[in-house]
């Protein structure tokens, strides 16, 4: 039998009785004639809390000693692992991202992996070993430990997946599966027993955090088999399917949502050609991830750009907008920091031109109002005020036929 890579989340090793739990299902999975190798997370809620001590020192921490400290919490729990691994009889070994060759580029806190050796791997599969190897980090050129981005453990274990042609790559997490959407927000929420690449896709992009968006463009790239399961009981989870899109595809497969948005416009700036490069350059140079971008000209020579950015991110993009307004000769910047994004996903939606107005029905019925609306073939996105966020989803989440039965007797 070949190789099986499982991934357990920072929920999934958040205390040294799951950690317990987690070596007994490895413990089976072995048991069953495969390679193992898994890849962990730091324990839940150690991340944010190295992130907070650095902050209390300064909040423009290095990006290269950020990722030195962030990256020892995967390292207490690939030790934490090996250590109930062989506590219960199976010969295990650990391994940081270093250790393994995990090679990625250089940028610090969102760093891009490059390479997988599989020597190392390899050695220790072929003597038996389960090898634990440390998620969310690697190397780069100059021996700089680096880190892949929030939730980059999902990433880890698909490179590693890919590199040793894993017959299948397992995301334990805290939920069984993946959902029409988090079922933490709407309870009616169904889990998906396939969803296609494409929706995946499309869904981590858009804010459900269950799969890393990177993982998934991964999985694509490679074919890697992906599939998304509970560490905490029994099941088949969610495979991430890449089957041609079938005509009976239901039209809205989930909705997602990203809560973490800030809103940006600069109003009257000179409708000249190279404008929109000059205005958002700076931000871009700055490492500030911009998404949905709207640029309106208003016949009278002026034209506005609105966009949005993460809300950790708004300060400073206000600070270098401000200063783009006073170069470029505009008259003002606005913002608002609190709006999120929400937006329907399905490969089905391609040839059901009404989806989008039934959309906007939905919301309008609710009296929520719409910022901003971006599109393409399987997804429809709005950009809402924070507040409305709930409502938004469950509304969509009912009238797209998406919530669950209710059970017998309930
Ligand atoms: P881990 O620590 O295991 O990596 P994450 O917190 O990163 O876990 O991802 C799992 C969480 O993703 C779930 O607890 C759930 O709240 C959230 N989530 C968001 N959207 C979805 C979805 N469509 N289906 C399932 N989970 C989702
Ligand atoms: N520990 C990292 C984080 O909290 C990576 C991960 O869990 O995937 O983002
Ligand atoms: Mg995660």
């Amino acid at each position: 039998m070949g190789v099986i890579v499982q991934k357990y989340g920072g929920t999934s090793v958040g205390t040294l009785e799951r950690i317990e739990a987690v070596a007994e299902r490895v413990k089976r999975t072995k048991a069953e004639g495969h390679d193992v190798v898994v890849v962990v997370s730091a324990m839940s809620g150690e991340t944010n809390r190295l992130i907070g001590m650095a902050k209390e020192l300064d909040l423009d921490a290095s990006r290269r000693e950020m990722d030195v400290l962030v990256s020892t919490g995967e390292q207490v729990t690939i030790a934490l692992l090996a250590i109930a691994l062989q506590k219960i009889g199976v010969d295990a070994v650990s391994m940081t991202g270093d250790q393994m060759r995990m090679k990625t580029d250089s940028s610090h806190s969102k760093a891009r992996i490059l390479d997988v050796e599989t020597k190392n791997l390899d050695q220790h599969l072929a003597a038996g070993k389960v090898v634990v190897v440390a998620g969310f980090q690697g190397r780069d050129e100059f021996n700089n430990i680096t880190t892949l981005g929030r939730g980059g453990s999902d990433t880890s274990a698909v490179a590693v997946a890919a590199a040793l042609k894993a017959d299948e790559c397992q995301i334990y997490t805290d939920v069984d599966g993946v959902y029409t959407t988090d079922p933490r927000m709407v309870p009616q929420a169904r889990r998906l027993d396939t969803i296609t690449f494409e929706e995946m896709l499309e869904m981590a992009s858009l804010g459900a955090k269950v799969l890393q968006i990177r993982s998934v463009e991964f999985a694509g790239k490679y074919s890697v088999p992906l599939r998304v399961l509970s560490s905490f009981k029994e099941g088949s989870g969610t495979l991430i399917s890449y089957e041609e899109v079938n005509m009976e595809s239901p039209v809205v497969s989930g909705i997602a949502f990203n809560r973490d948005e800030a809103r940006l416009t600069i109003c009257g700036v000179p409708d000249e050609p190279a404008m929109a490069a000059r205005v958002l350059s700076p931000i871009g140079d700055a490492g500030i991830d911009i998404d949905m971008i709207v640029q309106n000209t208003l016949g009278d020579g002026k034209a506005d750009f609105t966009f949005t950015v993460h809300r950790d991110d708004y300060r400073r993009a206000t600070d270098l907008l401000n200063q783009v307004a006073t170069e470029v000769g505009a008259q003002k910047v606005q913002g608002d920091e609190h709006i999120a994004k929400v937006s329907i996903v399905g490969v089905g939606m391609w040839n059901h031109p009404g989806v989008a107005k039934t959309m906007f029905e939905v919301l309008g019925h609710e009296n929520i109002n719409m910022h901003q609306i971006s599109t393409s073939e399987i997804k429809v996105s709005v950009l809402i005020d924070e507040k409305y966020l709930e409502l938004a989803v469950r509304s969509l989440h009912t009238a797209f036929g998406l919530d669950a039965e209710p059970e017998a007797g309930k």
